[in-house]
């Protein structure tokens, strides 16, 4: 396969992407030579970024080592992101110092018992949900990975997952003879995901898709896994109740039994190695979809609440699609730096300061008359 060389001018002035603030020519050229043992050039790594002049990031990791061979461009665009200002340090409420089973249950339920259902009455919050990515050892990333091995990949995804206790079984659903009607139809009932968008098929995540993709679900949605998605593992928990505890519970519950099947990729510094730098570090991604009318109408104050607590908007079929019907889906951004606990509590407080505003501004009326 030829790879199409990056002309780092034009990736520069034609995009508003993070790495283009740090990627100079002097650089790029520096690294360009460079090739993990996975194959994975920095050609590959911007390619999506390059071709999407509206990505948010534009670098993808193909494999761990991504992150050490092209450190001089990964380093800022992971500082900037996660808002580090020194050194990039991985902290995480898991069992302290490794990454091989939490072994801390006990104490991260009793740390979050506190915390009350953010909308017992339902008013606001459709759901809540808290997920990971994970990426395997021994695999490339999704970016780089083989046909074959993210067959070998999802055949061990599998058997781990046929080993989770009582509250967490369910049942693996292949995706690979699905069509694509089909997958729509199973995306809805949560048993498979869609084929992915511009910016993953660019990068090369979706290459072969649906083959060796696949969903594992419990019954009632509460806990899946999607495999081979923007990383090999996506781990999901759900619930529609604004209830983050309980739902960061049982994300625990399922963490605690695949590091102990599964060995992920890992760094002491930058934590949990996937795909994207803004998944790394505790990788988790937790949020609500909430419906919020009233701020809807005042973008400019709903912008300014979720930057004052560390959050971002995402729409609501997820990153990069529109809000709709003032459906928000509202979760932490930064993933590095900041243990899995914390990351909980300032949801729970920006979510609780957002429901307040919302319900004090007045309805939205029919607009003021014009001149
Ligand atoms: P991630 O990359 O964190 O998995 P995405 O933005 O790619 O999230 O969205 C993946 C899917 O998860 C989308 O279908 C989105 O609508 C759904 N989703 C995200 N947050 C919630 C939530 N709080 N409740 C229900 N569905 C959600
Ligand atoms: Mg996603």
């Amino acid at each position: 396969m030829t790879v199409e060389p990056v002309d780092p001018a034009v990736f520069s002035t034609s995009s508003n992407a993070l790495v283009t603030q740090f990627l100079t020519p002097a650089l790029f050229e520096r690294l360009s030579c460079l090739k993990t043992a996975s194959g994975f050039t920095l050609a590959g790594a911007v390619r999506s970024g390059q071709q999407n002049p509206d990505s948010s990031i534009g670098i993808y990791a193909g494999d761990a080592q991504s992150y050490s061979l092209f450190k001089e461009i990964f380093d800022p665009v992971i500082r900037t992101y996660h808002e580090l200002t020194g050194e990039i340090r991985h902290v995480s409420d898991f069992k302290k110092g490794s990454h091989q089973g939490s072994g801390r249950m006990d104490r991260l339920q009793t740390e979050l018992a506190d915390l009350p259902d953010l909308d017992p009455a339902r008013q606001y919050i459709l759901s809540s949900r808290v997920r990971v990515a994970r990426s395997l050892a021994d695999f490339a990333f999704t970016p780089n990975i083989r046909a074959k091995d993210r067959q070998n990949a999802a055949h061990q995804i599998q058997q781990a997952l046929a080993t989770l206790p009582a509250p967490l079984q369910g049942q693996y659903f292949p995706m690979d003879r699905l069509t694509p009607e089909q997958i729509i139809t199973q995306a809805a009932a949560g048993t498979a995901f869609p084929p992915g968008d511009r910016f993953q098929a660019a990068a090369g995540i979706t290459r072969g898709f649906p083959n060796a993709r696949g969903v594992y679900a419990c019954p009632g949605g509460r806990f899946s896994v999607w495999v081979h998605e923007e990383d090999h593992l996506r781990i999901i928990c759900l619930e529609n109740t604004g209830s983050l505890s309980s739902v960061f519970n049982r994300l625990a519950l399922a963490l605690d039994h695949l590091t102990q099947t599964l060995a992920f990729a890992w760094d002491p510094c930058m934590g949990f190695l996937n795909a994207c730098p803004s998944n790394i570090g505790t990788a988790m991604r937790a949020g609500v979809h909430i419906r919020l009318p009233n701020l809807d109408q005042r973008p400019d104050l709903l912008r300014q609440l979720v930057r004052d607590h560390g959050l971002q908007i995402r729409g609501t079929a997820g990153e990069k699609t529109a809000v709709s019907g003032a459906v928000f889906d509202i979760s932490n951004k930064k993933r590095l730096g900041i243990g899995e606990i914390q990351l909980i509590r300032s949801l729970h407080t920006g979510i609780a300061a957002i429901i307040e505003t919302e319900k004090n501004l007045s309805p939205p009326g029919p607009g003021c008359p014009g001149p």
